[in-house]
């Protein structure tokens, strides 16, 4: 597909908090509970072209990231204020999958439309959530939130595949969650995808080892072999909580440890 300069992006990671002391079996399904695991970094991701631009995901809140043990190091709407973007004055919300750590500051972004998955939805509010297995990662209040914004109209459903503008599309990549959305955007380098927690880490899509929290398992590992589908090449599929992206692509000046540009 054509990539002209009117639909590519600028793409951001922002990191905004971090998780150490894993074991790999918290990091992958038969991983070693004895062996050392891979940190987690927590993002946002900002894309823009122009006057328009879309963020995607909220984080979480602090106060609930306290209370499940996760440390906010810079909340997202400052990183995204030192980008330069108001996350008041923001039109476009992806919202990947309602996990508390990708949904939690929905409500500093009152302009915004959010864009979310049918089957997201639906999972997040249907029987499998009287499981802890699949409840665990949701914050129920968090939820009922989102509800409140569907009865206000601010919710955007989506079912599979959407293009929100030229050169930036939604695709359902089901697996972690029922109704996990990917995004994928036109950059100078060619097609980019936004993994979110299609792929928490580099390892769990390039090795095929499963992340442990999961509603689907054979979706999932069907999910790496999309988002290799979906991006330009395997070096543009951004992985939703690996450090290694801070490593891997040049910090936003002055905002080192805190942002780095993907494209
Ligand atoms: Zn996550």
């Amino acid at each position: 597909m054509k990539l002209d300069n009117s639909s590519t992006y600028e793409v951001f990671a922002i990191r905004y908090a971090s998780l150490g002391g894993r074991n790999a079996s918290e990091n992958f399904i038969g991983g070693d509970p004895h062996e050392a695991g891979s940190d987690l970094d927590y993002y946002v991701w900002l894309a823009r072209s122009g006057q328009r631009a879309f963020v995607i995901d909220t984080g979480f809140d602090a106060a609930v990231g306290a209370r499940r043990g996760r440390r906010t190091i810079n909340p997202p709407e400052a990183g995204l204020a030192r980008l330069g973007v108001e996350a008041r004055s923001v039109k476009d919300v992806i919202i990947t999958h309602l996990h508390y750590d990708h949904v939690g500051n929905w409500a500093l972004f009152p302009a915004a439309t959010f864009h979310l998955q049918d089957d997201e939805m639906a999972y997040a509010t249907g029987r499998h959530m009287a499981e802890q297995s699949h409840s665990q990662a949701y914050e129920v209040d968090e939820v009922v939130a989102m509800v409140h914004e569907v009865y206000k109209g601010r919710v955007r459903f989506h079912d599979g595949d959407a293009e929100l503008a030229p050169g930036f599309s939604l695709h359902r990549v089901a697996g972690h969650t029922k109704g996990l959305q990917v995004v994928r955007v036109s950059t100078r380098a060619g097609w980019m995808v936004l993994a979110s927690d299609a792929s928490h880490l580099y390892a769990n899509m390039n090795d095929k080892r499963p992340f442990p929290i999961v509603w689907d398992v054979p979706k999932m590992v069907a999910g790496y072999a999309r988002l290799a589908e979906l991006a330009g090449s395997a070096g543009l599929i951004v992985p939703g909580h690996d450090p290694q992206v801070m490593r891997r692509y040049p910090a936003v000046p002055g905002l080192e440890g805190v942002a780095v540009r993907l494209a």
